[in-house]
């Protein structure tokens, strides 16, 4: 039988969070003091997300500075994590022996044909480690239909993705996300906070969230 999802968007858990392992970030975005300020906003779930290309050369030093985190004891749930680029053969920048891990794949360069775009999209939906797309949305120069959306949500629900509501882009656009929600596609919620003071605030996608939750 054909049900919607009835389920809340957990405010306390943030799927997106970047690191002071990137060049871009602020330098106050350590793991630690990320971790910390996670805790005093009583986070319950916290993933780190950094910006991630076939050529990082950080990331053991990266994933060890996580798993030390773990191992002090905190409360919180600590994710690792990647966030990389899908490209336009429809593959992600992500390197090889990390599959594993926690990957969020987002456009990061501007498409100008919507065929292109979407086969990459495609492509990237089914590939089995990639598990959430993130701040996903129109171009300026293309939107798509209600029947190309309702397409994308069978193909994110067959390949069990999580389609993120994203604080830092206000995304997906609402009526991305009312045909979403119509065809059950599942969401959480990611700050992609590059500073402390946006680690777990969605205050900015505040109606996004609403209209999810209710
Ligand atoms: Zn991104
Ligand atoms: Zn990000």
């Amino acid at each position: 039988m054909y049900t919607i999802k009835a389920y809340l968007l957990d405010l306390k858990s943030d799927y997106h969070v970047h690191s002071n392992y990137n060049d871009h970030s602020s330098k106050e975005l350590s793991i630690e003091k990320v971790t910390r300020y996670a805790e005093q906003i009583n986070l319950s779930t916290l993933a780190f997300t950094e910006h991630v290309r076939k050529t990082s050369d950080w990331i053991p030093k990266y994933l060890e500075e996580i798993d030390r985190i773990h191992s002090s004891g905190t409360k919180i749930n600590i994710i690792s994590g990647f966030e990389a680029k899908i490209l336009k053969d429809g593959t992600v920048d992500f390197p090889e022996g990390y599959e594993g891990y926690f990957l969020i794949a987002s456009f990061h360069t501007t498409y100008y044909d919507k065929q292109i775009w979407l086969s990459a999209l495609k492509s990237t939906i089914s590939l089995p480690y990639v598990k959430v797309i993130g701040h996903l949305a129109p171009e300026g120069s293309f939107e798509l239909t209600d029947n190309e959306l309702i397409e994308l949500s069978k193909l994110l629900n067959e390949n069990t993705k999580t389609v993120e509501l994203n604080a830092k882009y206000r995304r997906p656009p609402m009526r991305w996300l009312q045909i979403f929600k119509n065809n059950n596609v599942n969401f959480h919620l990611g700050s992609d906070a590059h500073q402390l003071a946006e680690v777990g605030n969605f205050n900015s996608i505040a109606n996004l969230i609403e209209f999810i939750n209710n």
